[in-house]
């Protein structure tokens, strides 16, 4: 591998040429408003644009006139947080980007403030603030949320627009902390600010929707079909962690059909509630995480004191290195010996680093993914059904895609080398909400479905791989289209929204049935007419006519 190709690895948006000295810069562009060109990369680089007008607004109200101007001019605004999405929300490599301003809100737009005051007690964040800095601030309050996203350098806004999710559900017996939700983060917003068009003013105003508003249940996660400028939400009583790692226990074992006996997934999710499987492609050992509360600190668990505790889990290795190098010429067949190479690291880095078993406050144990891991393709998705299905689930994944990876194998090919992922959360539960509610996000993964009240529990199934390692979209095809089948009758299957879906065999986010058909069918079967997909769309149009806040894959997805 080449250093150009290396360089494309760890591609970052360094580079501003001022609007002064740019000769296509948008014209009348306010100019309070610092304005540059810079690059767009998504989290995994699939999404490169080397040059894109970029503006820093100071305040909510620069926001507002950047969208005014906008309309003026014929522009769309893109919001962008951290850039690690994977799905092209932001902007659809390969359309017209002429006519699109990003709104850059980590620069300016990242105040935190805590009321321990109201109640329920609250954190208000602007769009920009991080999720690390936000826990930062509530942990120093004595508060924080009990399931939260594994990177804490990922924007609010940006977590709130694809329904940020956890990895947690109650143990058998625990007891919901007050304030906290085990569903999405959209579910723990108190009220939002938006930037939205008032007809009777003929422009765009900020508008603060209450939780009571039912407008607001478009806004909780909208896909990047808003601008969100801040944002409250509820906060329940921090709570100390620990956090334990297995690497021997089978997959036969874990994976296991329901109702097995032995370390099965559902019997550590039934006595600690938060659990994560890690399985490298052709290893038979994964890398298992439980996390259980513990008020004191247990007597062979290290405290640590600040997040991501996993530094093994950074691509520096040269082994590493080296099969990258090895698949960027096409070579895949040391993939399986990869899969051995990832898991060995993990078990060795435990041990090095004395993080088999951990404890702390929440935050510093449910940060786990380092800003400097390896930037690698995602494709999932969220199965919604009863909990006591979780194992059943699993197991049914577990032998698909064993039995897949083995049939690309006879052929010589090896789509996935990077690990399985499954976690399990709750959904937006109404009763977690505090405060006088109009509902749960219309477009979350974790709405709970009214024809099935059972249904409780979110199994997030992930499939990960290098960027462009070939076959992989037909694997993610095949994988997309098993899981839609299989799991019709007892369970449904929804997007993970950040990451890869409707998959052709050539591309993700492409499958017109499951663009047009199939998710908006996710959203609507049993739903009232005024409270499904098509209410969250209409109300996304209506306070955005003009459709600034839109690129052409929304404009596909949200027909
Ligand atoms: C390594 C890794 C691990 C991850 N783990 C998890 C996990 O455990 N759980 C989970 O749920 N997710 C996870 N994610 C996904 C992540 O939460 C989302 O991709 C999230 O959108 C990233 O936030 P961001 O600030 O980077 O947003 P961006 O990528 O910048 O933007 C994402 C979307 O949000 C919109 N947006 C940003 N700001 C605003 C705003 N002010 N108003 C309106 N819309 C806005 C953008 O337009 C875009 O549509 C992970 C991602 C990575 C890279």
């Amino acid at each position: 591998m080449g250093a150009a190709t290396f360089a494309a690895w760890r591609w970052k948006p360094v580079f501003r040429v001022s609007a002064a000295r740019a000769a296509t810069a948008p014209p009348n562009f306010p100019n309070s408003i610092p304005l540059y060109q810079q690059a767009f990369t998504n989290w995994a680089g699939e999404i490169q644009i080397d040059a894109l007008w970029t503006c820093a607004p100071r305040t909510a109200s620069d926001v507002v006139t950047v969208a005014n101007w906008a309309q003026a001019y014929g522009y769309t605004v893109r919001p962008r947080g951290a850039m690690h999405n994977w799905s092209p929300l932001t902007i659809r490599p390969g359309s017209n980007l002429d006519h699109v301003v990003l709104v850059d809100t980590t620069q300016s737009l990242n105040a935190i403030s805590v009321d321990t005051t109201s109640a329920p007690q609250t954190v208000t964040a602007e769009a920009g603030a991080l999720l690390v800095n936000i826990l930062e601030a509530l942990q120093d309050h004595g508060l924080g949320w009990v399931s939260v996203p594994a990177p804490g350098d990922i924007t609010i806004a940006g977590a709130l627009a694809i329904d940020a999710h956890g990895a947690a559900l109650p143990a058998v017996g625990e007891c919901a902390i007050a304030g906290t939700t085990y569903g999405s983060l959209s579910n723990l917003v108190t009220s939002l600010t938006a930037v939205v068009y008032s007809p009777a003013q003929g422009q765009y105003v900020l508008r603060t929707f209450a939780r009571a508003d039912g407008d607001i249940r478009a806004f909780l996660t909208h896909l990047g079909r808003a601008f969100i400028t801040s944002v409250t939400l509820q906060a329940g009583a921090n709570a100390r962690l620990r956090c334990q790692s297995w690497y021997n226990i089978p997959n036969a074992e874990l994976f296991a059909p329901a109702g097995a006996p032995g370390r099965t997934f559902e019997s550590f999710l039934a006595n600690a509630g938060r659990v994560e499987a890690i399985w490298f492609p052709f290893t038979n050992t994964p890398w298992l995480k439980v996390w259980s509360v513990a008020p004191t600190q247990p007597w062979f668990s290290r405290a640590v004191t600040a997040p991501y505790n996993y530094s093994f889990s950074d691509q520096s290795d040269p082994r590493v290195l080296s099969f990258l190098s090895q698949l960027v010429q096409g070579n895949t067949a040391g993939t399986p010996a990869f899969g051995g190479l990832m898991l060995s690291i993990v078990q060795t880095g435990l041990i090095v680093t004395g993080t088999w078993d951990i404890w702390g406050w929440s935050k510093d144990l449910l940060l786990y993914v380092r800003p400097t891991t390896l930037r690698v393709s995602e494709g999932g998705a969220a199965i919604i059904t009863e909990r006591r299905q979780v194992q059943r689930v699993i197991h049914e994944f577990y032998d698909w895609y064993q039995t897949r990876i083995w049939y690309y194998q006879a052929q010589n090919q090896y789509p996935m080398n990077g690990p399985v992922e499954i976690r399990c959360s709750g959904l937006d539960q109404a009763r977690d909400v505090l405060v006088p509610s109009s509902g749960s996000p219309q477009l979350s993964a974790l709405r709970p479905v009214p024809t099935h009240p059972e249904w409780d529990t979110a199994i997030w199934l992930d499939a990960l791989t290098i960027p462009n390692t070939p076959s992989a979209f037909q694997f993610y095809r095949d994988m997309e289209q098993w899981m839609l089948a299989n799991y019709s009758s007892y369970a449904l299957v929804r997007p993970e929204w950040s990451k890869g879906w409707a998959y052709s065999s050539t591309a993700a986010w492409t499958d017109t049935d499951i663009l047009q058909s199939r998710i908006p069918a996710a959203y609507k079967t049993g739903y009232p007419t005024d409270d499904n997909f098509d209410s969250a769309r209409e109300t996304l149009d209506r306070y955005d006519p003009y459709r600034l806040f839109s690129n052409p894959f929304l404009d596909t997805l949200l027909a």
